[in-house]
């Protein structure tokens, strides 16, 4: 098992958005992994657990280049350790702490399932409905 991955002290704080974050951020946030390789590194990231009830929105979504056969680069805030868990993440907006996650897709998947929907109407390929006709 690899070493844990250093989070910058900065990270490890809820970092607020007092506005819902729009495409130019996904857009900055993308840029900043595409340089760095680094999602824990992009100055928004709350590097934080969320507290109990707390869902998530998809914003958008990110891989990390690395080769195939290596599973993980990135660490998960959600995830117990900080080692490296995921290479295709998920820009998760969380709107009542007012915080932003770079998560890996299995965490996002199981907040997204705790969260409003019932289980019987999750349709996780599906992020937004569509609109009647
Ligand atoms: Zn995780």
């Amino acid at each position: 098992m690899s070493e844990p991955i250093e989070i910058p002290e900065a990270n490890r704080r809820n970092i607020i958005f007092e506005a819902d974050p729009g495409d130019d951020l996904a857009r900055e946030i993308k840029q900043h992994i595409r340089e760095t390789s680094k999602p824990h590194t992009w100055w928004g990231h709350s590097h934080t657990k969320p507290t109990t009830g707390s869902k998530p929105i998809y914003l958008d979504e990110f891989e990390i280049p690395a080769p195939k056969d290596v599973r993980g680069v990135a660490p998960c805030p959600i995830c117990p350790h900080d080692h490296a868990k995921y290479k295709n993440g998920k820009i998760a907006w969380f709107p009542h702490e007012m915080v932003i996650r770079l998560i890996g897709p299995d965490c996002f998947a199981a907040l997204d399932r705790e969260g409003l929907s019932p289980p019987e109407q999750n349709s996780p390929e599906v992020p937004f409905e569509s609109s009647p006709v």
